[in-house]
């Protein structure tokens, strides 16, 4: 029997009618193994997050977890009729859980907030929001259990960015949720918390935020490394349906993206719409294991983005932006050739965290430049005149700038390219820098801010023969 491994975000967990979405859906899949990932309620981890950070006034505390409370309590009493076995057990399980999360926040009240409480505190919303989808699942007469996934997912010590360890979450997921999967007498649903895991000495991290989509294809990957069965799907519930060519922002009625290769979703989703959490494909890419992308709202819908090994190298995927992007270039006075400058640029971001998205090296090296989301600029100048090297040696320029992602095997044509240059002509949208790495599926171009969305629809409107429709 294949297994499906599904992840329902909180845009699945709204009220009554979505509880019931998930139980038809539940019935759509009967036949099959179901492993359910779950997120925390929409916008708890935000309100675990900023209540951690501003801890000051005890007043914020009461007002955080009287909201939290409030929140899942209201779920509950719609879902459950009072006074059932789940109800009660649903209940006491948030009464539980936010007496410890208010320790929590004494603790980081007085010690300050270091990365591991944090990640701790921000466990809470899927601990919360995963018990409460098991009780209900028991209460419509499935077979259902609770796994707190810092059981079964084993990281590194990178709190609030952790990659997960495979070796050891092979051998979780093998004595942990296998037997549950295979006993032959039940058809046990695993409901498990997404976005967390544990280190080695038994803290819990976190994925990164929306990190849940990331959890189902981290265990898709384990269960098919010490699985017999390599029948294994991950299907993601959103609250779209599936990966569009181009933002409607800026094109309205854009079509959906039906196939694409691991490759090519990976640009998607680092740029993209922030449907799909960039991480998760690195999960999934190695065994090919296909990936769904559906509309939580029609299920039965024949149109959805898959990704897969599957795609038409005669299309254009998508068309996508960083809308609030800043270029920095740092422009050699005199010497040429001065080695070790790109290592120094990159010590430097990275020291302060800063990540960079793209760069250009002329190869005379006189200039390089590089690409640093607009929160980082301030931070990414500071550091660069704070350093003796760069401020001495070099000039150093900034500009608010826009990147434009193009992505497809497509665009490995010259002819490709070609028009999509002409097409930023007619328009008069000035090219400030372009980067493309070898047998690389994407182009990035670097325009100024205001033309974005002038050069998008001209771009989208010259190509539209290539792009997927
Ligand atoms: N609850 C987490 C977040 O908001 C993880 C997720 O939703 O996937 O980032
Ligand atoms: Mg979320």
């Amino acid at each position: 029997m294949p297994i499906i491994v599904m992840k329902f975000g909180g845009s699945c967990l709204i009220d009554k009618t979505s509880f019931k979405k998930i139980i038809n859906i539940t019935n759509i899949y009967k036949d099959v193994r179901k492993i359910y990932v779950v997120s925390a309620l929409n916008g708890i981890t935000d309100v675990l997050l900023k209540t951690a950070q501003n801890l000051e006034d005890s007043r914020i505390i009461d007002q955080a977890i009287s909201l939290i409370e409030k929140r899942h309590i209201d779920i509950i009493e719609q879902i459950f009729d009072e006074d059932t076995e789940y109800y009660i057990k649903a209940k006491d399980w948030i009464d539980d859980k936010l007496s410890e999360l208010d320790d929590a926040f004494a603790d980081i009240k007085e010690f300050g907030l270091e990365p591991y409480y944090r990640d701790y505190v921000l466990s809470f919303g899927e601990i919360l929001s995963t018990f409460i989808l098991n009780q209900y699942l028991l209460s419509n007469q499935l077979d259902s259990v609770y796994i707190p996934a810092n059981q079964i997912i084993i990281t590194n010590d990178e709190f609030n960015n952790a990659y997960p360890l495979y070796d050891l979450t092979n051998s979780r997921v093998n004595n942990l949720l296998t037997p549950l999967l295979e006993n032959p007498k039940k058809d046990t649903i695993i409901c498990l918390t997404g976005f967390i895991g544990r280190n080695k000495i038994g803290y819990i991290t976190t994925l990164g935020r929306g990190g849940s989509d990331y959890t189902a294809t981290i265990v898709a990957h384990s269960l098919f490394s010490i699985g017999k069965d390599k029948d294994i799907k991950v299907i993601l519930w959103k609250d779209v349906d599936g990966l569009l060519v181009i933002n409607p922002k800026f094109v309205p009625n854009s079509s959906l993206i039906r196939n694409l290769d691991y490759n090519e979703a990976k640009h998607i989703a680092n740029f993209g719409a922030k449907i799909l959490h960039p991480k998760c494909l690195e999960a999934i890419e190695k065994y090919k294991i296909p990936l769904e992308i559906r509309n939580f709202d029609k299920p039965l819908e024949a149109q959805f983005t898959e990704i897969s090994e599957r795609t038409d190298k005669e299309q254009i995927k998508g068309i996508s932006a960083i809308e609030l992007a800043t270029i920095i270039t740092v422009i050699s006075g005199s010497l040429v050739d001065v080695p070790g400058v790109l290592a120094k640029i990159f010590k430097t971001m990275s020291k302060n965290k800063i990540s960079v998205s793209l760069v250009a090296q002329s190869s005379s090296e006189i200039s390089t430049s590089f690409i640093v989301s607009a929160e980082d600029s301030e931070k990414a100048l500071q550091a660069l005149y704070n350093s003796t090297f760069f401020s001495e040696f070099f000039d150093i320029k900034a500009e608010e700038v826009a990147v434009i992602n193009i992505t497809g095997s497509k665009i490995l044509e010259t002819k490709t390219k070609a028009e999509i240059f002409n097409a930023l002509d007619k328009k008069h949208i000035d090219v400030k820098a372009i980067s493309q790495g070898y047998d690389e599926l994407n182009l990035s171009i670097v325009i100024n801010r205001e033309k974005l969305s002038d050069a998008i629809i001209v771009i989208h409107d010259d190509l539209y023969e290539e792009l997927e429709t």
